[in-house]
């Protein structure tokens, strides 16, 4: 289903034998777009051999924020967070992968929330310091994956399917 924001069962990718096809939910935050760090946390996904299947600018607006960030409503920080997130200083990179694991190799990519716990290597332990400037998101579940997805990117015609010319030589 071209549509559908995620491949829910894990549907084989077209040609490709034993091969799964999951997608989740990145985005650079406003303080990586200020630092210019976007193409960093692209290459990251792209060389992994993740492919892009969604990408746009967005200031979000207020609603949007609070929406993805809604298990966090009860949080001190929330107000400033949704405020950072849709202040206009610069705008969230929004991005769909899809690729083998994707989800969870997202977070592992990612590294933990605070910085000065994230493991050498990670994008958050490469490029920042602090919790609350962090430079990137990622969703942490299936479920999240799904909804965030269809909120930043629910207009029909957002996710691009395509093939790419590399998976057989990345999944086989
Ligand atoms: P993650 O982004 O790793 O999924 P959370 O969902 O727990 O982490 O938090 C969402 C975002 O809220 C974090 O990435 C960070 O930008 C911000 N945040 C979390 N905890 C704090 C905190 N203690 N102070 C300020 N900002 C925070």
């Amino acid at each position: 289903n071209a549509q559908s924001p995620i491949q829910a069962d894990s549907k084989p990718i077209a040609g490709v034998k034993g091969s799964f096809s999951e997608r989740t939910f990145i985005a650079v935050k406003p303080d990586g777009v200020q630092r210019g760090l976007v193409a960093k946390v692209i290459a990251r996904f792209e060389e992994r051999g993740y492919k892009l299947v969604g990408l746009k600018a967005i200031v979000p607006s207020k609603e949007l924020a609070e929406e993805h960030y809604g298990d966090l409503k009860s949080k001190p920080f929330f107000g400033g967070l949704v405020d950072y997130m849709t202040n206009g200083k610069a705008p969230v990179v929004a991005m769909v992968w899809e690729g083998k694991d994707v989800i969870r190799q997202g977070r592992v990519m990612i590294g933990a929330t605070n910085p000065l716990d994230a493991a050498p290597g990670t994008i958050r332990n490469s490029y920042c310091q602090v919790i609350g400037r962090n430079i990137v998101h990622g969703s942490d579940s299936f479920e999240s994956a799904e909804k965030e997805i269809s909120l930043w990117f629910g207009k029909a015609g957002e996710l691009i399917d395509w093939t790419s010319a590399n998976e057989q030589w990345i999944l086989s």
